[in-house]
């Protein structure tokens, strides 16, 4: 995936970084630029990384990495980049784990454009997932699922839903990946709920009551469910720290027009050695957030054994990164930028991301728990 490198100049990401541009979506609250996702659908955004035998256009993910940092890049929305990542998650989960079967029903919805989510957060229990309530058990050859999710990005509007839940396997605790429909009988969802930020992407609840699931709608075995849900979810920790480095951008760019212009006593602001080191703490945190980020991908997608680790710290270096960047453009603004307006929106988006995929601390237990395995692996070969 190493090209993505080049980002900027790909003709991919012109293309895709032309329709963004054309968008201009509505960001105020409750607004999802549904046109910009139409657009970027009809213009194959989806079928990008797809092989042609399952209705794809047979490209790479890298070309998908190149169109998805030229969105972010131009569209200001942390919210709308969350939403590409979650739709790019589900699809790949669905060529990399889906039965023949779950592809010819599903993949075609989610190329057209259909919405998916993924649903693994319970109140309560979002940070633990061996502790999730929702449970999966069995009704004769079938199954029925009962409980409930919280705070799913498009919940309130999804097509479909990867719902994670617990089982038993052998009477031994594991997890289950179920496909679902979630116009299905027994499946509740609230209106989207209010946030502090990211107002633009519908957040809500789901609730399962006796809901009837057939054993061609497990994604994968119950016995690897979990490692199947690490490989799943590390592709959406990238993403996440990707989006983080990206959609910083064109606010950096403002922030650098306006202390170009902006003088008192004849001196702009930029001459300021303090505002110039906060906008080099801006520009050295997007690149390292954005290079951990794409490494990360890169190893997922190659199957190298650091990769789950390496998806955890992208994700926490993103956040980290982006949540002082905000802070950063905020005081270099002044109190211009905390008046209502996309600066400020930005700041409150910006600090969706320490929950969103992932609290800090629930990456860096992963994290330990990696380097315990490696040191426990070399130890071994000594
Ligand atoms: C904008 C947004 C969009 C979201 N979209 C989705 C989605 O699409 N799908 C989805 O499944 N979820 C989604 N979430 C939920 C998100 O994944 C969870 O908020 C997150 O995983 C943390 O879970 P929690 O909120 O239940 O926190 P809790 O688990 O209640 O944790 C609260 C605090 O305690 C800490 N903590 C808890 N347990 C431990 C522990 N064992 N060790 C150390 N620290 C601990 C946490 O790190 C955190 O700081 C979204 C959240 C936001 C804000």
């Amino acid at each position: 995936m190493n090209s993505a490198a080049n980002v900027t100049s790909s003709s991919v990401a012109e293309k895709f970084r032309d329709i963004a541009q054309s968008c201009r979506p509505d960001l105020r609250a409750g607004h999802f630029a549904w046109d910009a996702w139409r657009a970027l659908t009809g213009a194959g955004l989806w079928r990008l990384p797809v092989p042609e035998n399952l209705g794809g256009t047979g490209g790479t993910w890298t070309q998908f990495v190149e169109a998805f940092e030229a969105i972010v890049s131009t569209l200001r929305s942390v919210g709308f980049a969350m939403a590409l990542a979650n739709q790019a998650t589900l699809i790949r989960a669905l060529l990399a784990h889906g039965s023949p079967a779950q592809l010819d029903r599903h993949l075609p919805c989610l190329l057209d454009g259909a919405v998916g989510a993924t649903a693994i957060s319970e109140k309560g229990t979002g940070t633990e997932v061996r502790a999730l309530e929702t449970r999966l058990t069995h009704d004769g050859n079938d199954y029925r699922l009962d409980g409930h999710k919280y705070n799913i990005s498009h919940a309130p509007n999804a097509q479909l839903v990867l719902v994670v839940a617990s089982c038993s396997h052998h009477e031994k605790r594991a997890t289950a990946l179920v496909l679902l429909d979630p116009a299905r009988d027994g499946v509740g969802r609230t209106a989207p709920q209010e946030t502090l930020g990211v107002t633009d992407l519908p957040i809500g609840d789901i609730t399962f009551s006796n809901v009837g699931i057939g054993a061609h709608e497990l994604l994968g075995e119950p016995a690897a469910g979990l490692k199947l849900l690490m490989d799943i979810a590390s592709m959406n920790r990238a993403l996440f720290g990707l989006l983080c480095a990206d959609v910083v951008r064109p606010f950096l760019s403002d922030a650098l027009a306006y202390v170009a212009a902006r003088a008192t006593l004849g001196a702009t602001l930029d001459t300021h050695q303090h505002v110039q080191r906060r906008l080099v703490e801006i520009e050295i945190g997007a690149q390292r957030s954005r290079w951990m980020a794409l490494s990360a991908l890169d190893q997922l997608l190659s199957q190298h054994p650091a990769a789950l680790a390496n998806c955890s710290i992208a994700k926490l270096g993103g956040a980290r990164d982006l949540a002082q960047a905000a802070l950063h453009l905020l005081a270099i603004h002044g109190s211009d930028g905390y008046r209502r307006g996309a600066l400020a929106t930005f700041v409150a988006d910006a600090l969706a991301m320490g929950s969103a995929g992932g609290t800090e601390e629930m990456h860096s237990r992963n994290i330990f728990s990696q380097m315990q395995r490696t040191a426990a692996a070399t130890a071994a070969i000594r």
